[in-house]
């Protein structure tokens, strides 16, 4: 017999917790065909609702279910971090409690794992149901993503991800603290088979992300897995020198031709102000960069567990 682990990021989700493990469980007769074993871990991300309570009511019903819950809210990433960790299986899977990844397509990528592959992966082809606003931005990051980033970041991946022992192992050997785990999996390379599916809306309760979250989450991500902006501040100080210089020589040669040396007030103040901006921008990009430096060199734990069962 193998083991399947499920890990299961929950951030006040009392009324997904038990919806979920009835249609995850849905799928046991397939999985016991396979000779193959499920665990359920919860990964109570220091939810203020009932759902610790959910949770422990599955446990003391089906001792498949464990939890794992946080002392304070340290973020989905922290989450399947310590998921990932506590994981005994040798096959191992993270899926949102609010049945967006669907767990009825548990078997057909199970398939694939069988057939050779060491992960297979879930992508959104639609973004239905969501503000179009936020499907702009995000095909937008996705895009810049891929021209900064060498890290390969699919377009509506998801998290949903069914990975080997090997590949997880691979993934807990990177400690980093700021962790954009989307950019992980591409980072840890192994064979990986995507598979697509049109967008499923929330089930009960509503989304932890709004507009400015998502956007300071983007920026993560590019900062964990670019160093492009910093090259731009190099390159944007190389451009401003050779039009410095360009004008100093127009300069030189208008006043040997006409004389007149004071003039231009206005066009002085509009390049004082526009080189000034520049430079706090580019003093911005290098603090990004400190801060995240920063955190990581306190090398502080990714999370802390209040209880465990
Ligand atoms: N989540 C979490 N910690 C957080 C925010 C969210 O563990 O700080 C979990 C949440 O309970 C859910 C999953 O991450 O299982 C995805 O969150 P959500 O559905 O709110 O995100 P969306 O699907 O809207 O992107
Ligand atoms: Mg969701």
């Amino acid at each position: 017999m193998s083991l399947l682990s499920v890990i299961c990021p929950c951030y006040n989700e009392e009324e997904s917790v038990a919806l979920f493990y009835r249609e995850l469980m849905k799928n046991t007769e397939y999985f016991q065909s396979q000779n193959v074993e499920m665990e359920l871990i919860y990964i109570d991300d220091g939810s203020k609702d009932g759902t610790v309570a959910e949770v422990k009511k599955l446990i003391s019903e089906d001792e498949r279910v464990h939890l794992v819950s946080f002392s304070r809210n340290f973020g989905k990433e922290a989450a399947m971090y310590a998921g990932f960790e506590k994981a005994k299986g040798d096959y191992i899977v993270t899926m949102d409690v609010d049945l967006q990844d669907p767990p009825s397509l548990l078997p057909e990528m199970f398939g694939y794992i069988k057939n050779g592959y060491d992960s297979v992966a879930t992508r959104r082809v639609s973004r239905k149901g969501e503000p179009p606003i936020r499907s702009f931005f995000a095909r937008m990051f996705y895009r810049i993503m891929k021209k900064i980033s060498k890290t390969e970041i699919m377009d509506g991946a998801r998290d949903y991800r069914l990975m080997t022992r090997q590949m997880v192992d691979a993934i807990l050997s990177m400690t980093e603290y700021n962790r954009f785990t989307k950019g992980i999996f591409g980072w840890v390379g192994f064979r990986t088979k995507w598979i697509e599916f049109e967008n499923v809306e929330r089930a009960k309760g509503e989304t932890k992300w709004n507009f400015w979250k998502l956007f300071l989450y983007s920026l993560d991500g590019i900062t964990a897995f670019s160093t492009a902006p910093l090259m731009l501040a190099s390159m944007m100080g190389v451009f401003f020198c050779v039009l410095a210089f360009l004008m100093i020589v127009f300069i030189i040669v208008r006043k040997l031709i006409f004389g007149d040396p004071v003039s231009g007030w206005p066009s002085l103040v509009c390049i004082i102000l526009l080189t000034s901006g520049v430079q706090f921008f580019c003093t911005g990009i290098l603090g990004q960069y400190l801060a995240k430096t920063y955190m990581e060199v306190k090398r502080r734990p990714i999370y802390l567990v209040r209880e465990e069962l």
